[in-house]
């Protein structure tokens, strides 16, 4: 078995190889030739989430599990809150292959899972980022975006103002203006709008958002959580990652139950990578991702990290 430690992934997977590796996967799960395992996610107690995702892909040659969760109070231990772990097996023998840093990958599948979307879906004359959301992976996100549409601008809202110079440390880095704005402004000017919180209400109301807009909704991955009003996945075009997991822990989850939206109005995204299904169809149209977050992301990047990591000598072997 070979390990691949977290402090490694930083140089050996960027975000254009998650990018790759993300889209590969999710062109493989609308062709049929990978799933995802339905999540296992359980609240510990005190605030703790622990659960996995898994999967399995056979034209990538991919079987594993991503464990881990979130366990607040971590900072006193000088560590991240977000802990996750990933392990690769042979899917012919099932034999342990790689364990390897999940923290970072999470990261950059994340992004890199918006990322495609904008690149797929967004009006090619976008110009205006909205970013809603200004914690850990909101940094990510704007990077990740920034690299398929060339913005001159990103306008942000955070629940809590305090975050807000995340993002215009970021949009500095990027060389981008940035501005902080109401609700009302960033729906008014923004072409393409990340939303990155773990929201458990609606924050963007459909009356916010103008024609042409596309979001890229990534917090809501667990039953409860809700980041946009479900009105607006009525009006937009809907596309996710999975619609299993969309239906069930997405953003979507709301508009089935309000009865707005039925599953088979959900494209996953894959469909449009592989051409079999339509993108964004006019310039008017509302485009809404619903980035749930699935588990054979997590092995793609991951096996990024190994092969990169074998080419480099740099994978820990041990002996099983
Ligand atoms: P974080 O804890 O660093 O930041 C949380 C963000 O949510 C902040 O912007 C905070 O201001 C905002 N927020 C908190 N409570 C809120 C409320 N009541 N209303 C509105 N906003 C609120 O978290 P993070 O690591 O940046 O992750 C953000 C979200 O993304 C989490 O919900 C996480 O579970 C989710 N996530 C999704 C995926 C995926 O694949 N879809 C992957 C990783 C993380």
């Amino acid at each position: 078995m070979l390990v691949v430690p977290e402090r490694l992934i930083a140089d050996l997977v960027s975000p254009e190889d998650a990018f790759a590796a993300v889209e590969a996967v999710f062109a493989a799960m609308a062709s049929g030739g990978a799933y995802n395992f339905p999540v296992v996610r359980e609240a510990l107690g005190e605030g703790r989430q622990y659960g996995f995702k898994s999967g399995l892909d056979r034209v990538g040659a991919l079987l594993g599990v991503k464990s881990g969760g979130y366990f607040p109070g971590n900072g006193e231990r000088g560590i991240p809150n977000h802990q996750s772990t990933v392990f690769l097996f042979d899917p012919d023998s099932g034999q342990l292959k790689a364990t390897v840093g999940g923290n970072l990958l999470t990261a950059l599948r994340t992004a890199a899972a918006s990322a495609i979307s904008i690149d797929r879906l967004a009006r090619r004359d976008a110009k205006v980022l909205g970013m809603v959301g200004a914690g850990h992976q909101s940094a990510f996100q704007m990077r990740a975006a920034a690299r398929v549409r060339p913005f001159d601008k990103v306008l942000g809202w955070n629940h809590h103002p305090e975050m807000l110079p995340r993002l215009a440390e970021t949009a500095a880095e990027l060389g981008l203006p940035f501005e902080a704005v109401s609700l009302e402004d960033l729906g008014a000017q923004a072409d393409v709008i990340v939303t990155i919180t773990s929201s458990n209400a609606p924050t963007l109301r459909d009356g916010h958002i103008r024609p042409g807009t596309h979001l890229a909704c990534m917090g809501t991955d667990t039953k409860g959580k809700q980041e946009v009003e479900a009105a607006l996945l009525a009006r937009a075009r809907v596309f996710t990652d999975e619609v299993a997991q969309s239906v069930s822990i997405g953003e979507a989850q709301h508009a089935i139950a309000a009865g707005l939206i039925r599953e088979a109005d959900i494209t996953p995204v894959g469909a449009v990578i592989n051409g079999t299904a339509p993108g964004r169809q006019s310039d008017d149209e509302v485009t809404l991702f619903d980035g749930t977050g699935v588990g054979l992301q997590d092995l793609a990047a991951a096996q990024v990290a190994v092969t990169r990591a074998v080419e480099r000598g740099l994978a820990v072997e041990v002996a099983l």
